[in-house]
């Protein structure tokens, strides 16, 4: 039999990527922040192509007037309205317009853009994230929490609005990557990776004593203070199962998680025929960031390339529950569904912060989770989430029950 042979005179010339097409006007939700300020820095590596609509912060006011004045954003706002003042002299002088409090945030948000990176930490994120999926525009989605706790909810508006949803989380946008196209029906996992933190081969006890200092160390990323902890204690890739159930629509059963200390792949996908696929890159935000900025086409990052002669070896080992217990705690919450990763993601929040002040000690964070998650259930806070509202009240309770065990020294971890 004759076969013809391509060569490369004869081969079909394929259209090249086109590296050049990214949107045109963004808006960064959480600017002063570790993904904020990776997303500005492509920004700015893109010679001017990209305007900045607006940009937005909590209280770090210095921080904000520096990246607003950098990128000539239209607009800058500070969470907090009593720092009104602070911003407008900060920004003095320039051309960006300050404005204040929770509803400029929303507004904000809801200017017209092409894509809004939404990282805001936290479920404090909601109502700007939900008000950008409402202004239209393609959300690049950072704030894992928002699908952690309106899960559903937020999906039916993002559904209603006819937005473009593309994660930014490194294993859910290679996920997403890995997906294209693939039916549900042939999807036997979706395997999310672990870096395992900075405590992935201390013992119990070991743990039981870790310094903040020790919890904020993470070995592959450089990341904001509530999700390094979150790592520390794993509750991370708890939080991550849930937000990959509401991203890729899958079975609770479908999702899973290996540790694999080098951070290089992200995501292994199994289908059912047995073919595994996988997405590697560097450990570095800027790559599943240019990915949400530029998907379907692909813009350069200025990561360093992988080189897999340099890492020469990938390792993977089963998640520890025992000593990782946040991960048992984060699955059950996934399992009971309705409003329980709303308490899970609340109380989290609550622990993590008083770990961060010294209060609580590591063992201490899925401890006070759990007990949160058994009284809210008892007083009958775990319900369907119908609404935004509801998720926020519910939210809002969760707090106050986690607070209430802080105070009365309830932990037992
Ligand atoms: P940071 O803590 O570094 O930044 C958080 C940003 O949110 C800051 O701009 C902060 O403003 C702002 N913010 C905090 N609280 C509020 C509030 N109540 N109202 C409005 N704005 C607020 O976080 P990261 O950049 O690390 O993470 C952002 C999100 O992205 C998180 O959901 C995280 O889980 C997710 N993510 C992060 C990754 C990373 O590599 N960092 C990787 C994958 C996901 P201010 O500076 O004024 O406090």
């Amino acid at each position: 039999m004759q076969r013809t042979v391509e060569t490369a005179h004869q081969a079909p010339q394929r259209p090249k990527p086109d590296l050049g097409r990214v949107p045109k006007r963004v808006t960064v939700l959480g600017a002063t922040g570790s993904i904020g300020a990776s997303t500005l820095d492509m920004v700015a590596r893109n010679g001017g192509t990209i305007e900045v609509v607006a940009v937005t912060a909590h209280t770090n006011v210095k921080s904000l007037a520096d990246c607003a004045r950098q990128c000539r954003a239209d607009r800058a706002v500070i969470g907090d309205p009593e720092l009104y003042g602070q911003l407008k002299d900060a920004l003095s002088g320039s051309e960006v317009e300050p404005a204040a409090g929770v509803d400029a945030l929303i507004e904000a948000a809801q200017m017209p853009v092409d894509c809004t990176i939404a990282a805001i930490v936290g479920a404090a994120g909601l109502k700007p994230t939900i008000a950008a999926v409402r202004g239209g525009g393609r959300l690049a989605l950072a704030n894992k929490e928002c699908l952690v706790s309106a899960g559903d909810v937020f999906m039916q508006e993002v559904a209603r609005a006819g937005c473009e949803l593309v994660p930014v989380d490194s294993e859910h946008s290679a996920a997403f990557q890995i997906l294209q196209e693939a039916d549900a029906e042939s999807i036997e996992k979706i395997t999310l990776t672990a870096s395992g933190g900075p405590f992935r081969e201390w013992s119990l006890e070991r743990i039981q004593n870790a310094t903040r200092e020790q919890a904020l160390n993470h070995p592959n990323w450089s990341m904001g203070a509530k999700i390094t902890v979150d790592s520390a204690t794993m509750m991370n890739k708890g939080l991550e199962l849930i937000e990959a159930l509401h991203l890729f629509s899958v079975e609770t059963d479908k999702l899973g998680m290996l540790v694999h200390p080098q951070s290089i792949v992200h995501c292994l996908v199994s289908f059912v025929d047995g073919t595994v696929l996988a997405q590697l890159a560097e450990p570095d935000m800027r790559t599943p960031i240019a990915v949400a900025l530029s998907w379907p086409r692909r813009m350069a990052a200025p990561t360093k390339k992988l080189d897999l002669a340099e890492v020469s070896q990938l390792t993977f080992e089963a998640a520890d529950e025992v000593r990782f217990p946040a991960i048992r705690v984060a699955r059950e919450a996934m399992e009971r569904g309705g409003t329980a990763p709303a308490v899970l993601n609340a109380a989290n929040e609550i622990a993590v912060a008083a770990f961060l002040a010294g209060r609580i000690k590591v063992p201490d964070i899925a401890a006070l989770v759990g007990e949160t998650l058994n009284r809210s259930e008892g007083r009958g806070l775990v319900t369907e989430a119908s609404c935004i509202d509801s998720v926020l009240d519910c939210d809002a309770n969760a707090r106050l029950i986690a607070q209430e065990l802080l105070t009365d020294g309830d932990i037992v971890a």
